[in-house]
């Protein structure tokens, strides 16, 4: 597993901001770290609590990374360095633990669960009780709220009237992929920093060099990554490719399996698929969509990984394109992930006039 020095892998405005503040002890008393999951939001939210807690006293040393202070920030043992996380209410422990260990082994891994991980108002306003005693160590306090996306409006009104009027000396930093989710009352209150989706060549690149991973692999990884390396390292394991394999091989069969046999395998793979696995599916669609509209509009030669849509046109891959997003936002709404795929092999089929 590759686990990096910087938290900064290619983020130059993020870390000329974090830097620059630093160099002048200018530190925000709250952030809003915005970007895709794995592009090292975690890993940045770390340090910033080690630069606020390092035992060094001068601004361009911290964090010094070998102090006693910085080391417990990266054990998250820190007295004064409070981190929030998602998990699911049914399995507290277990769910922590999962987390903090894949996160010590990689900040930048992506953790998710196989069903829905929240920031519960209980857990939040513990937080806050905690940020509003003295500090254990009589230094600063650091608050992480990590996918502070997935607090629901109780939990984010609790936190507002904290983040409004932050108790002496603390210092809070929100993570978020989806900044639209957080209220603006509380974004008002952050400064704001955005992480640039890494460009899929990079990631690419790197997994072949790191991971050992395939170059026939590699780019569809990078593309489904969504720009962020820990997404990507996620999406490099076996049982990833299983899951990719079976989309592409459904993409592939689609347009020429009869209707009832297609819908027979959708059946069985989508059953007990969750949320995440199958927009994950959607994914594999999208790019080997993408790819197959690139060559029927002369920019790219080679086909997609599964050369089955036969895109003649561009008007054609447009459409194609709005049926695959119309399925994907229909699974947002509580849809069935079967019936939503069936729906759009459907149409899929209906437009490129299969007759099968
Ligand atoms: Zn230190």
């Amino acid at each position: 597993m590759a686990t990096l020095s910087s938290p900064f892998w290619h983020q130059p405005a993020v870390e000329r901001a974090l830097t620059g503040a630093r160099d002048q002890n200018r530190l925000s008393r709250a952030y809003l770290l915005v970007g895709p999951d794995g592009a090292g939001k975690w890993p940045t939210a770390m340090w910033l609590a080690r630069c606020l807690l390092c035992a060094e006293p001068e601004g361009s040393r911290r964090p010094c990374g070998v102090c006693d202070s910085c080391r417990r920030v990266d054990a998250t043992t820190h007295p004064d360095c409070h981190v929030l996380f998602p998990i699911r209410k049914s399995a507290d422990e277990d769910d922590t633990e999962a987390f903090l260990s894949a996160k010590h082994a990689d900040p930048f891994a992506v953790v998710r669960f196989a069903s829905r991980a929240t920031l519960a108002v209980d857990r939040v306003r513990e937080l806050i009780t905690e940020l509003n005693k003295t500090s254990v160590e009589g230094g600063a306090k650091v608050a992480i709220l990590f996918g502070a996306d997935q607090m629901d409006r109780i939990s984010q009104t609790v936190l507002l009237k904290s983040i409004e009027e932050p108790p002496p000396g603390v210092h809070f930093v929100l993570t978020a992929a989806d900044s639209e989710r957080i209220y603006p009352t509380i974004r008002s209150r952050c400064q704001m920093l955005r992480f640039a989706p890494v460009a899929a060549e990079l990631i690419s690149a790197r997994l072949q060099a790191e991971n050992g991973v395939e170059a026939s692999q590699s780019d569809l990884i990078a593309a489904l990554s969504g720009g962020g390396w820990g997404a990507a390292v996620a999406l490099a394991t076996e049982e990833a490719e299983t899951r990719r394999k079976y989309a592409l091989t459904l993409w592939e069969s689609a347009f020429q399996a009869q209707a009832s046999t297609l819908l027979e395998e959708i059946g069985k793979g989508f059953t007990r698929r969750g949320l995440d696995h199958t927009l994950e599916a959607f994914d594999v669609w999208a790019y080997c969509l993408s790819r197959d509209c690139a060559r029927a509009a002369g920019i790219a030669r080679t086909p997609g990984p599964a050369g089955g849509a036969a895109i003649r046109d561009v008007e054609t891959g447009w459409d194609c394109w709005r049926i695959l997003s119309n399925g994907r936002s229909v699974l947002r709404v509580n849809v069935l992930p079967r019936s939503a795929v069936s729906a759009t092999f459907l149409a899929l089929r209906a437009r490129l006039g299969s007759r099968k």
